[in-house]
């Protein structure tokens, strides 16, 4: 059984113990239209204090607002669905399968400050193998959303778990949070690290290790 997630924050308290209720990613009711996320970017400028109507920023709000459409591409698109296209035969393999080092892009949900890093993402395969590059794309849908990276670090081993029906899977993500860097403790080079393991790679101490010497080994 997945191990449950480290959360922090003000609700700890209150749900301690209980597993995490699914989180609800619909969007609001009514979404704004483009002119309306514009505009609210031109409030944010005026309230930092400049002029949103200066020449250098005439642009600015269509260029955020198109930057967010690429920062939030993860909520139109299913993880699920990317990984149905697997492979059945394995071809007799069925030791760790791991890629590492997956870019990981993504905003904390807090601050929407990026934070940045890389994902490690191992599965002991049971007849099942999946295109590679597949679960590197699972990372992107799922880090091109608002985050907390232990809730992403879930997600992505569920979505492995729930598609590939795997003996087990590891997920390890070390990222450097710019919430932290840039404001409030200004801890810059601070990594924070998050794993989930699941079935043999929870229960078998060997594999963990070995998954772990695969992250830390040789580069
Ligand atoms: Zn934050």
């Amino acid at each position: 059984m997945p191990q449950s997630i480290t959360r922090s924050g003000p609700m700890d308290d209150i749900v301690a113990r209980k597993p995490p209720a699914p989180v609800k990613r619909t969007a609001p009711l009514k979404r704004p239209s483009r002119a309306e996320a514009e505009a609210a970017v031109r409030t944010l400028i005026a309230w930092a204090g400049d002029n949103p109507g200066r020449e250098g920023l005439r642009d600015t709000p269509r260029r955020v607002t198109d930057a967010f459409q690429e920062y939030f591409s993860g909520y139109g698109q299913d993880p699920a669905g990317v990984l149905m296209r697997q492979f059945e035969e394995a071809g007799g393999y069925d030791d760790l399968v791991m890629l590492r080092d997956i870019r990981v892009e993504s905003h904390c949900e807090h601050h929407m400050a990026p934070f940045l890093g890389v994902a490690h993402v191992a599965y002991l395969p049971n007849g099942r193998i999946v295109g590679i590059s597949k679960i590197a794309r699972v990372v992107e849908i799922f880090a091109k959303r608002l985050q907390t990276q232990e809730r992403m670090t879930a997600e992505i081993a569920e979505a492995i778990e729930g598609a590939l029906r795997p003996r087990g899977v590891a997920v390890l993500i070390e990222a450097e949070h710019q919430c932290m860097s840039m404001r409030g403790v200004h801890q810059p080079g601070v990594k924070t690290i998050t794993t989930r393991f699941t079935g043999a790679l929870e229960r078998d101490a060997s594999y963990r290790d070995r998954f772990l010497q695969m992250v830390h080994g040789a580069r």
